[in-house]
């Protein structure tokens, strides 16, 4: 069997998109500057231009569209928010938590919607997620989520326990002691979906500077390395990259999630999944796993847990990481045994964006016309249209229930200098992982670093 390929899966199965050179003239101005052409970006020129056709918007794209996060994800279209409602609660207030989720669950909607409109092809297909367990605490975390979401009113068609049969007609894994489903959840092919969208965008008058990346930003303008443009509103969708702004060095922690992919399975194989109607399945561990049965079979199965890169450092280089990779195919070989049996063919990864609250947030200053939305934690393939729908009323200055939402003006606090981040977030992955093994091993929850936990993610 050969190497498999150090690209992702979705690089190599997406037609390229020709992005026409717009007129780079630095004496030009707009109306919205945007910094970085991931689903953040697109989707707020896509608003914005929705709203009124006239806006002037360009964006800025250090790389080419889709580079970042958005084009090489789990293809999970989750209406799931990296923080709980309880969380939620506890600093907002029940009312704010529900509507948030509201919003969230009725987001797959919307871009159903728009992916109709624009008849973007990227294989869209609505089959949920599947929530399993496989000991007793990951039991225990599963009935608990369904009990919160109980307390907040989300009935049986939101989120709900399935029977053992029931699991085992929709998918089959082994070792399951109880699942939940969610009808919030689609999956995608990433890239085809981010690059329909930047044509999409394009079609709408947005231009779009590919190879451009902003060295400095401030309230009117950006600089880029033909010079300053000016824009009355200027956007930073940087997200896993932000780190590398200059003053912007501690907003966003970049973590890194990884992901392989297999051949496509056979007819056969397939049917012994029992996998028919595509759902997303991860299960109720700590150190995240996630998975997608693709529409041309294969499995797509991506993993956190990679280490924190000393001062939020990226480089190409930890775009692959062998022994995460190998971890990754451990899991996937044990969650869905039938997968040893076809080769891995792709493994890539990248970087995601955690602010110190790990809450994201859409922030807009009108005084000095300065945006940013983000720090989706690895959740924001959905969670990047609800923010940049908020974002584009919030520029407009309309008055809107969007605009209400509890995640607007609420940046987070920054990140500890180093070493104490590099130490703290590092030491966050490695208290998950000895939290799943004791899990594995006893059955038994682990009060003592649960409360450590709680205590650095609070
Ligand atoms: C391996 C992996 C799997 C994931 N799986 C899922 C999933 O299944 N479901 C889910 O909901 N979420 C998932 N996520 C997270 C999700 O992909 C992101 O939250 C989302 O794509 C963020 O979109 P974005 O546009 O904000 O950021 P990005 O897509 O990262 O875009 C930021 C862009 O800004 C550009 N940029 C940065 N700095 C500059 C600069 N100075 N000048 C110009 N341009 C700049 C970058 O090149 C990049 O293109 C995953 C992430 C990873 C890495």
């Amino acid at each position: 069997m050969g190497r498999d390929a150090l690209i992702s899966l979705w690089q190599d199965t997406a037609e390229e998109l020709v992005v026409p050179e717009p007129r780079v003239d630095p004496s030009r101005s707009f109306d919205v500057a945007i910094i970085g052409a991931g689903f953040s970006g697109l989707w707020t020129a896509y608003y914005l231009k929705e709203h009124d056709p006239a806006i002037k918007v360009a964006i800025f794209e250090s790389q080419r569209v889709g580079f970042g996060a958005s084009g090489r994800n789990g293809g999970w279209v989750s209406g799931f928010l990296p923080m709980s409602l309880g969380d939620l609660e506890s600093s907002f207030g029940r009312a704010q938590a529900v509507e948030m989720y509201r919003h969230s669950f009725a987001t797959i909607d919307e871009i159903e919607r728009v992916i109709r409109a624009e008849k973007i092809e990227c294989g869209f297909h609505r089959g949920g997620t599947l929530h399993g367990a496989t000991n007793a605490v990951q039991a225990q975390r599963v009935k608990d989520e369904i009990e919160e979401a109980r307390r907040f009113g989300f009935g049986e068609e939101h989120y709900r326990l399935l029977s053992s049969d029931e699991m085992r007609d929709r998918l089959s894994v082994p070792n399951l002691v109880l699942a939940s489903y969610t009808p919030h959840c689609a999956v995608v092919h990433p890239l085809k979906m981010v690059r329909g969208l930047a044509s999409a965008v394009l079609r709408l008058g947005v231009e779009i500077f590919e190879n451009s990346r902003v060295a400095e930003f401030r309230a009117k303008s950006v600089r880029t390395a033909n010079g300053e443009y000016r824009a009355d509103v200027v956007v930073r969708a940087t997200e896993g990259y932000t780190s590398q702004i200059t003053d912007h060095r501690r907003l966003l922690a970049p973590l890194y999630s990884y992901m392989v992919a297999t051949a496509p399975l056979t007819t056969d194989q397939v049917a012994r999944l029992n996998w028919h109607n595509r759902e997303t399945y991860h299960d109720a561990r700590n150190m995240i796993i996630y998975s997608q049965l693709t529409a041309d079979n294969r499995i797509a199965f991506g993993g956190r847990g990679a280490p924190y890169h000393f001062a939020s450092r990226i480089k190409p280089g930890f775009d692959t990481n062998q022994r995460i990779h190998d971890k990754i195919i451990r899991s996937m070989h044990s969650v869905f045994p039938v997968s040893t049996e076809v080769a891995v063919t792709h493994r890539w990864g990248g970087p995601l964006g955690v602010p110190r609250n790990w809450q994201p947030s859409v922030n807009f200053d009108e005084q000095s016309g300065l945006a940013s939305l983000g720090g989706y934690v690895g959740d924001g393939v959905a969670a990047t249209n609800l923010a940049a729908r908020t974002l584009a009323h919030l520029i407009r200055k309309a008055d809107h229930e969007l605009t209400r939402l509890p995640w607007v003006n609420q940046p987070s606090r920054k990140w500890e200098i180093e070493p104490l981040r590099y130490i703290g977030i590092n030491g966050l992955i490695k208290l998950s992982e000895s939290m799943d093994k004791h899990e594995r091993r006893t059955d038994k929850p682990d009060r003592i670093r649960e409360a450590v936990l709680k205590t650095f993610l609070g």
